[in-house]
């Protein structure tokens, strides 16, 4: 037996692989390859499962980001709260722009952004906007943040790269809030493309129109500076049907977290998650946590020999990757969670017995 990290043959399925195929014929036949009819369709649609006014498609996660920094108007030198537990992207779209990442502090429990953390930065850092990460899918403290951002007038931007499918803690989906936010379609995503799309969520007609400007050379406003992050009418077109199966997907997401949260529970040598996520999680990753790196070595190790798929997300904090060390703020906690992590396989298509040979696996090596 073996359990997979991702399964992509369940997801692109026969009937999935007949219907692509059609709308990819109908593209090149059209010889309509950017922005067309697939576009104004997944935005539409995917602006109204998330609560948003506006969603506009971008070329990926990293570009949204970005996008959504400049069209907020931080510029270069601006400082930019980021969480030190998160994907390198996250502070890499800061420094793209020219502007300067602050590490924010960690919950220990979550991974999430501690709003505490953030409070002291800004006692100290004058922040220009925040990137708050809902990372694994979990949703960030958004409003205890906006608590604290919006008397100084600091943006925010929610990076939700890996929620979507999720929601806030006190309700709406990820992405209904008066924030920008961004999402990555990469194809490991929940909601993923062929290849590499993202998009932004916005309710403010000025930032629509700003976003349109910027992902298109600046293109009817000769006044601002653009960029090329289109998104490929192919691309757009696989986003679209897949929204068709996307809330189902999401929903055996949730079964297969309730599942692994029901085998994993009662081991002593592990943190699991806290189970009153089970609704507003997207699911995107099932993390558990060790009690240092030495035993999450040697436990990934048993799990892989057993063919488990595993990762260490995250193995350092960004203030520990050369590229993005140097840089002020707090990193105590984040430091502390940094490579005792380990992800368990999580995607739609596990069944109770891939779980219970996962869980099984882990008491084997806990001998419990
Ligand atoms: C995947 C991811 C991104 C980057 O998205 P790309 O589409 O790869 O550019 C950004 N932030 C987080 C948290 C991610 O997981």
């Amino acid at each position: 037996m073996s359990v997979s990290f991702y399964d992509f043959n369940n997801l692109h399925h026969e009937e999935f692989k007949k219907e692509i195929l059609s709308r990819i014929t109908d593209i090149v036949n059209e010889g309509s390859f950017i922005d067309s009819k697939y576009n104004a369709s997944f935005e539409k649609r995917f602006a109204e499962i998330q609560n948003a006014k506006h969603c506009l498609l971008v070329g990926n996660g990293t570009d949204a980001l970005e996008i959504a920094l400049l069209a907020y108007g931080i510029k270069s030198g601006d400082k930019v709260g980021v969480p030190g537990i998160t994907f390198y992207a996250t502070a890499e779209a800061v420094l793209n722009i020219g502007a300067i990442p602050v590490y924010i502090d960690t919950d220990l429990k979550t991974g999430l952004m501690d709003p505490q953390s953030l409070k002291r930065v800004t006692e100290t850092h004058k922040l220009s906007a925040v990137i708050p990460v809902h990372i694994y899918g979990l949703p960030a403290p958004i409003l205890e943040i906006e608590k604290i951002c919006d008397p100084l007038e600091i943006k925010i931007v929610e990076d939700a790269a890996q929620a979507q499918g999720g929601s806030y803690v006190d309700g709406g989906p990820i992405g209904s809030s008066k924030n920008l936010t961004t999402f990555s379609f990469y194809p490991t995503k929940n909601l993923s493309a062929f290849g590499d799309a993202g998009c932004i969520l916005t309710q403010d007609d000025n930032l629509k129109e700003e976003i349109i400007t910027i992902r298109n050379h600046g293109r009817g406003n000769s006044n601002r500076l653009g960029r090329n992050s289109r998104c490929d009418h192919v691309q757009a077109a696989v986003l679209d049907l897949k929204l068709d199966e996307i809330k189902k997907l999401n929903q055996q997401r949730k079964e297969v977290a309730s599942n692994y949260l029901n085998e994993l529970k009662g081991i002593q040598e592990i943190e699991i998650l806290d189970g009153k996520f089970i609704n507003c999680s997207s699911w995107h990753l099932f993390p558990i946590k060790v009690k240092d790196e030495k035993i999450r070595k040697e436990l990934q190790a048993f799990l892989a020999d057993k063919k488990i798929g595993n990762t260490p997300f995250y193995e350092r904090t960004l203030s520990q990757e050369k590229s993005l060390g140097g840089y002020e703020g707090e990193n105590e906690n984040s430091l502390n969670l940094a490579g005792r992590v380990i992800c368990l396989p999580m995607h739609p298509f596990l069944s109770k017995e891939d779980i219970s040979f996962v869980s099984t696996a882990i008491k084997e090596y806990f001998n419990t």
